[in-house]
């Protein structure tokens, strides 16, 4: 082995620098996080293509000396902290003086900085660390600092970075998730000259979640506020009839800090518990203020880890908090934006939108293959809460007809407790043909949800929507893999989040044999052509990010369990839904399904239906004992 010998500085740097940027993402990190220590008001973050090559970051903060300008780019160089006391009790987002170094130290860097009050401000250009000019500048208050061609001289790197696309959605989610963070900066956000988002800086929580997360999720959000051995929680959670595919959208902040937490995660599911399915998961913009001290962010350079001392009481601040926000859902107010955030945030930030035909001329797309005539759809007769005029819709002839419907391989038997004094369902006879069916009366559908039959000697309730999950999944499965799909007349975009989307990529064959017809669409929007047959189009965004996190967590499955798994999705987002207007023919026809036994669990296992017999509603008044 070759003596020991101290690193060059120069390569100290290079290699330390893999722990601060291992990204544009990190870059775009550690400049929007200096400019809100420098006390910004406005903050631009700029990106061309996926951010290596260019990152700007120009604020209205207090900027630099000229003598500090060139300093500031020097390992360990910080206004931020003096001496290890300072570590116990860290209020500024940056305190090591790492990043610029880091940067700097693998790519091309460009600051311009004039202190507020100066007359002139200062120029410094580096490359790869050294500084190869330095000279004064015009330029208003504040810094800009441009970032080129990142890791350029160190191409290992380099080679790991992923397609521009998904840089560039690493970027703009990190700076979103520094913008959520601080109401009262306003932060704006550009790639390739388009505004990705644009937050107000008025001060309110409100304003940033609705412009920052959009129209839909902030209309489902609910107020969330407590305080436990102080720390004191702020934000908003989602409703639960909002539960997400995966835990994406769940937005933590320490002081002002975005963090990742799986204990902050746990408190907060823990108070979802009973009122979220499995496989759904709430989303929040949770802020978290306590004593510097209670905190330890020193834990991994990119400090999205922190430690807190107490935990327990963390954990009860989170969890009470959301918990009351539950208790309290139908009270609490839901996010009201200001006038004016809506007007700035509507336009830009919908989920999906249906195309216009004059979008879809100009997109250059008028080209693709038109869709395949089909016959008209059969319009359901009851409104639905769909984007999508029914007109709009047509249905697709499936590729292979099924012919014979096959009943689940094996009746399931999940344990369910029913309610005292009700039993569930259990007719022994499966494959009841329809003439079989015993004589039974449609008493009517309470709260648009439940189904009431009357049925001999009783009572059966029978919620729509899981009976309907059910029929759809049984058709589905008895399809095979060649489920039947229906073409939009009028595409639909939709912009999946950068890991979905190359899920997607990888998936085409599997979500052409689930009916979807999709392709990129520009840089991060993907255009859906057709779908699965009954599936409402405003179901599409969400169907394709829960097949996603199916795809991945069935990772260690088999295939044909992901595939039921992914079934389970398109048949509940192909059923019909609670609070909807359902035909007397559809009713009739889950009535029927039901009583017949072929219906007895929803895919996830929960029961259908409830039975109450006359003895049972006559004992609960008492007319017998
Ligand atoms: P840290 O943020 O941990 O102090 P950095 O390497 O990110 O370390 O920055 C070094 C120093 O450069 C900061 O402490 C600050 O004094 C100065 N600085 C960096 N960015 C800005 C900015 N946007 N406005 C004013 N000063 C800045
Ligand atoms: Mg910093």
């Amino acid at each position: 082995m070759a003596l020991i010998h101290i690193l060059d500085p120069h390569v100290a740097d290079m290699i330390a620098a893999g722990e601060v940027v291992e990204r544009p993402a990190s870059v775009v990190k550690e400049l929007t996080e200096n400019a809100f220590d420098a006390g910004a008001k406005n903050i631009t973050v700029e990106l061309r293509g996926g951010g290596a090559t260019y990152i700007r970051v120009t604020d209205d903060g207090c900027g630099m000396a000229p003598e500090d300008a060139g300093v500031a780019f020097l390992r360990h160089a910080t206004s931020k902290l003096r001496d290890e006391r300072g570590l116990e009790s860290i209020a500024t987002m940056g305190f090591r003086g790492e990043a610029l170094a880091a940067i700097s130290a693998v790519s091309r860097v460009e600051l311009t900085t004039r202190r507020r009050g100066d007359a002139e401000g200062t120029r410094v250009l580096l490359e790869a660390g050294e500084i190869k000019d330095m000279l004064p500048a015009g330029c208003p208050e504040g810094t800009t600092m441009i970032v080129r061609d990142l890791f350029y001289n160190t191409p290992a790197r380099l080679k790991f970075l992923k397609s521009d696309r998904s840089e560039a959605a690493a970027c703009v989610l990190t700076a979103l998730r520094c913008a959520l963070g601080r109401p009262e900066i306003s932060v704006r956000c550009l790639r390739d000259g388009q505004e990705e988002f644009f937050s107000p800086g008025d001060g309110r929580i409100e304003s940033c979640v609705y412009a920052l997360l959009g129209r839909e999720a902030a209309s489902k959000m609910l107020a969330c506020a407590g305080e436990n051995g102080g720390v004191k929680v702020t934000g908003y959670v989602s409703s639960p009839a909002a539960g997400r595919g995966n835990r994406r959208e769940q937005y933590f902040y320490c002081n002002g800090r975005f963090i990742k937490s799986a204990l902050l995660q746990a408190a907060l599911e823990q108070a979802y518990k009973n009122t979220l399915l499995t496989g759904r998961y709430p989303a929040c913009a949770l802020y978290l203020d306590m004593s510097c001290a209670a905190v330890d962010v020193n834990v991994h350079p990119a400090k999205t880890e922190v430690k807190f001392s107490d935990e327990k009481t963390v954990f009860d601040a989170v969890y009470y908090a959301a918990l009351s926000a539950l208790a309290g859902e139908g009270r609490s107010a839901a996010v009201e934006p200001s006038a004016g955030t809506r007007q700035m945030a509507e336009p830009k930030k919908d989920f999906y939108r249906t195309m216009t035909a004059e979008d879809f001329r100009k997109s250059g797309y008028a080209a693709a293959p038109a869709p395949r005539p089909a016959a008209p759809v059969s319009v359901p007769a009851a409104p639905r809460p769909t984007a999508l005029r029914e007109e709009q819709l047509r249905f697709e002839l499936p590729v292979r007809p099924a012919e014979t419907v096959k009943m689940p391989e094996k009746p399931e038997t999940a344990g369910i407790s029913a309610p005292a004094g009700s039993k569930i369902v259990e007719n022994p006879v499966q494959n009841v043909e329809k003439f079989d069916l015993p004589d039974h009366k449609i008493v009517g559908e309470a709260m648009k949800t439940y189904l009431i039959v009357e049925c001999g000697e009783e009572l059966i309730l029978i919620d729509k929507h899981a009976a309907h999950e059910r029929m759809n999944f049984d058709r589905l499965r008895a399809q095979e893999r060649h489920i039947m799909a229906q073409s939009l007349l009028e595409p639909v975009t939709v912009r999946p989040a950068a890991e979905d989307a190359e899920l997607l990529e990888q998936n085409g064959a599997l979500l052409s044999e689930l009916g979807f017809e999709l392709e990129p669409f520009g840089e991060r929007d993907w255009i859906v052509r057709a779908l699965p047959a009954d599936m409402d189009a405003g179901e599409i965004a969400g169907a394709l990010e829960e097949i996603c996190e199916k795809l991945r967590r069935g990772r260690s499955l088999g295939e044909k369990q992901v595939w039921d798994e992914i079934l389970h999705t398109v048949a509940c987002k192909a059923a019909i839904k609670a609070g909807w207007d359902t035909t007397p023919e559809e009713l009739e026809r889950i009535a029927q399904e039901v009583l017949s036994g072929r219906v007895k669990y929803c895919p996830h296992g929960r029961p259908v239906a409830v039975r109450l017999s006359r003895k049972d509603l006559d004992k609960m008044f008492k007319r017998i004992v």
